[in-house]
């Protein structure tokens, strides 16, 4: 039996106003239709923003440790429910199981964390420059906060927002990718059951142009959190910056990896198969760059070719398969026509290029791992998001012309450099314009508890994981308590009294 999800709106599950659907489809199996879902429009969002704002009031007035027990139940139920949310996740998305756990764990992780931070929202206090008189700063909930997702991290990405969100005491309206849509629905089941009250989290499916859209430009939203494509990010900065809403914005990537001629070439292999093909490229931390060291060129790329070459695909929950399919069918063509471009330009096509169609792969938008080499800086395929099992090579001759090719494009969100030579690995470190860099370790594998977020045009400066979340959920007020009894004015009665001298005289 097909399963029809609804929106939820003020704890109660909700149709469409407009009663349109949308189906879900697995997309290595396309005839397997994972659920159908509904195609909201504005209205929806109005009545979810709704919701959350009378809801807001309540939640923000219940304690920050308290709400943090909330988030900490939903992460015990995705414990219990690991398994079955990554095999849910792999039919609709396609990652392979390994890393669909994975994508859960991360969210509980996130969960913990965040749970928490309920205990430790800091603020800070000081000495006054006046005498008898007291200052602190606290962090207060904002109010309700957009939360608008991809569908590459279908858990991970989500409770990365949802989670901080609601430990500071904001409310929210979550718009899911419409690509995965089943795996949004079943962390707001799981928020219910561990306890969030009605209208502290609202989901309303459906496309981005008519609800993440009317999420960005409703009045009543006073935050937006945003994961996706520098294209959408840059329309959504464009709308927000009108009425000076604060907008977080994680986006597009063009990561590289470097390896220098000292590098343990085996280690260095497994790093750049597992940041290139992992997710089938579909991260925006995947190795989409390798930099190679001219004296192990060659050599290197015959090492990743033979590898990468027997890198078995197929349906994701086969636990012997490494990479499953694009995500869908607009996806795989996106990653083909870049292949085109690639050879039109002058790239040398060392494996792949092509959909892999045959045997059990043929109802699925599989593409085969692919290899470039002697991509140089000016080609397409060095510079733009691919978001596929794609893989430019390009050569190098020292550390900083490394950096340099690695430096290269408009992105900076992670980089990874294999040496064992300590001065190029902080030279790296240093001269590296990105918001993550790896020593020794391929461009994925973030921790919840760390910043996450790139520089350029990967984002506006805000980062997810870590205390600083927490920063962009909450408001920061400034407290003055004068308990002199007397007007005391700062700057100017400062220095007019000597040492002991200011004090109201009986
Ligand atoms: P996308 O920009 O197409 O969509 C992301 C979300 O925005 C979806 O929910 C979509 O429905 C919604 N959306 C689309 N148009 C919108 C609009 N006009 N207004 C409001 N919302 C809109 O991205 P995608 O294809 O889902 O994901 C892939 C992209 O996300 C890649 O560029 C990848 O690098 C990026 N990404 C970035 C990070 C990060 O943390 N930096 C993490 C994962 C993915």
């Amino acid at each position: 039996m097909l399963k029809a999800f609804r929106n939820l709106i003020g704890g109660k599950e909700t149709e469409t106003l407009s009663g349109r659907t949308f189906e879900n489809r697995n997309p290595a199996e396309w005839d397997e239709v994972v659920g159908i879902f509904p195609k909201s429009d504005a209205r929806d969002v109005d009545a979810a923003v709704d919701a959350a704002k009378q809801a807001f009031r309540e939640w923000s007035l219940y304690p920050a440790p308290r709400r943090g027990d909330i988030v900490k139940k939903a992460g015990d139920i995705m414990v219990a429910r690991k398994d079955e949310i990554a095999r849910e996740m792999t039919q609709e998305m396609g990652k392979v199981l390994l890393e669909t756990r994975g994508d859960v764990q991360e969210g509980i992780d996130t969960a913990y964390y965040s749970a928490s931070e309920g205990r430790r929202m800091f603020g800070v206090t000081a000495p006054s420059e006046l005498k008898d008189k007291f200052t602190m700063s606290m962090k207060v909930p904002v109010g309700v906060a957009g939360v608008i997702s991809p569908w590459n991290f279908p858990m991970a990405i989500p409770t990365w927002k949802i989670f901080p969100a609601l430990v500071s005491g904001d409310t929210i309206v979550f718009k899911p990718a419409s690509d995965t849509p089943g795996t949004a629905a079943t962390l707001v089941e799981i928020l219910v059951e561990a306890g969030v009250p009605d209208g502290v989290v609202n989901i309303v499916h459906g496309g981005g142009s008519e609800v993440g859209m009317a999420i960005v430009e409703h009045k009543d939203v006073e935050l937006v959190s945003f994961t996706g494509s520098t294209e959408v990010g840059k329309k959504i900065s464009g709308i927000a910056s009108k009425s000076l809403k604060r907008v977080s914005l994680e986006l597009g990537g063009k990561n590289a990896e470097i390896v220098m001629d000292d590098a343990n070439l085996d280690l260095a292999l497994d790093g750049i198969l597992w940041g290139a093909f992992g997710t089938t490229g579909q991260r925006c931390t995947a190795t989409s760059r390798l930099i190679v060291h001219e004296k192990i060129y060659e050599k290197f790329v015959d090492m990743l070719a033979e590898r990468a070459s027997r890198l078995k695909l197929g349906n994701g929950l086969d636990e012997s398969v490494e990479v499953g399919p694009c995500v869908n069918e607009a996806q795989r063509a996106k990653v083909h026509s870049y292949v085109e471009i690639g050879k039109e330009e002058g790239a040398k096509l060392v494996i792949g290029g092509e959909a892999a169609t045959g045997g059990d792969l043929k109802k699925g938008w599989f593409y085969k791992p692919t290899i470039f080499a002697d991509v140089t800086p000016e080609m397409t395929i060095a510079r733009e998001e691919i978001f596929g099992p794609v893989l430019s090579v390009m050569k190098a001759h020292s550390i900083d012309h490394a950096i340099e090719l690695l430096n290269g494009t408009i992105y900076g969100l992670s980089s990874a450099v294999y040496t064992r030579d300590i001065n190029d690995a902080f030279r790296a470190i240093r001269d590296i314009k990105a918001g993550i860099t790896y020593i020794n370790a391929p461009t994925i594998g973030a921790e919840t508890h760390m910043p996450f977020g790139g520089v350029k045009q990967t984002g506006n400066g805000h980062r997810e994981g870590g205390a600083g979340a927490f920063d962009f959920f909450t408001e920061t007020k400034t407290v003055y308590v004068d308990y002199s009894d007397k007007l005391q004015r700062a700057q100017i009665d400062t220095y007019s009294a000597k040492p002991g001298n200011n004090r109201k005289k009986d």
